[in-house]
């Protein structure tokens, strides 16, 4: 089997609950491929952005990366992903590169299930055909305290029972500790809440926030400190009884073996644009699966389920809306979790009225 034929495209999906990431973010630019083989066999794949600027440099790069498939063997997904290291050598490995390396992958690895007919999660190990959950698309830092609890509450009624918000915007404690109250007062003591801080806080500053959170029963908390602080984040996590989940800023597998093996995280979250595919992320979760870490899975969760139901220490899967949008059939949520296909390959297939409407 050989890739004859590559097609990219850039589409712009609007988000259904913009957020503050400095600017208002209200779409996600996405480079989408899809790779033909003579089999007559269609892989697709995809990386996006949240901001316009670096996305023109994301889809050229993957104009220019994925020609280096035709005539391959899409199932050498090895051979491939080093061919992809020569070609980049000057501005990889990491950044960009990684991104688009994952978005190669991933329509190598639908490819390969579509080959041999099964789904993803199946030819990954098929541990369980179900991957836990939870809702991660709203509670921003520009909600409201009496908008978060709301849309808490809304969240509980659409059936989730985990979920997430974000701290670390406010100038004083008793405002973040309102902000959680707000949370925790709508949703009842039943249902898991994550905090994340997206690299907000120093050190100390985490240490006295994680004690005076206590009383809202967190689940993990979040990237507390800047993601190169090691020895930082280290410290957070010896001090709090709260579990520490962080390592979706870290590129490739390597920064794993350090985040865990210094201390840095109780729980292991693994992006896989930024890790560089299926490929890379099995890896990095097999890191983490050596120490006895828990992984979680940052982004796409209608690729993630599958690796986070295919391996051991898969432990929940990040439900973040964003891509959603593209696709005509994505995993349902069944009693907290999200319930695989049986189509072979990731399962995803694009809605053509969407792209047609958000064509860039
Ligand atoms: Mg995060």
């Amino acid at each position: 089997m050989k890739v004859t034929r590559v097609e990219t495209m850039a589409v712009n999906v609007p988000l259904e609950v913009p957020f503050l990431a400095g600017n208002l973010v209200k779409t996600a630019p996405h480079a989408i491929l899809q790779a033909y083989t003579d089999d007559g066999l269609v892989g697709l794949g995809y990386c996006f952005s949240i901001s316009p600027k670096g996305f023109n440099s994301m889809k050229a790069a993957l104009d220019d990366l994925s020609e280096e498939l035709l005539g391959e063997n899409p199932l050498e997904t090895e051979r491939i992903a080093a061919k992809l290291h020569r070609a980049f050598s000057w501005e990889g490995p990491f950044g960009l590169f990684n991104m688009v390396q994952a978005a190669i992958d991933i329509a190598l690895w639908d490819i390969a299930g579509k080959a041999y007919g099964q789904p993803l999660y199946r030819l990954l190990g098929g541990r369980r055909n179900r991957a836990p959950a939870y809702f991660s698309g709203a509670l921003w830092r520009n909600f409201s305290p009496s908008e978060l609890g709301q849309s808490a509450e809304s969240i509980v009624k659409q059936g989730w029972k985990a979920m997430k918000m974000r701290l670390g915007g406010e100038q004083r404690a008793e405002d973040e500790v309102r902000r959680a109250q707000a949370v925790r007062s709508a949703i009842g003591d039943d249902i898991q809440l994550m905090v994340d801080i997206n690299q907000g806080w120093s050190p100390p500053q985490a240490i006295t926030m994680g004690r005076r959170l206590e009383p809202f029963n967190y689940y993990w908390i979040e990237d507390p400190v800047p993601h190169q602080d090691f020895a930082g984040s280290a410290r957070v996590a010896a001090a709090l009884d709260t579990a520490i989940c962080a390592g979706e800023y870290h590129y490739g597998k390597e920064p794993f073996l350090r985040l865990i093996g210094e201390g840095c995280v109780d729980i292991a979250m693994i992006d896989l644009l930024r890790v560089g595919g299926i490929t890379e992320w099995r890896k990095a979760a097999a890191v983490a699966e050596t120490y006895g870490v828990p992984v979680a899975s940052h982004l796409l969760p209608e690729v993630h389920a599958h690796l986070i139901a295919a391996v051991p220490n898969g432990l929940t899967t990040e439900y973040m809306p964003w891509s959603i949008p593209l696709f005509k059939e994505t995993p349902a949520l069944e009693n907290g979790e999200l319930v695989l296909t049986e189509k072979p390959g990731h399962g995803l297939e694009l809605d053509m009225a969407a792209i047609a409407r958000w064509k860039m």
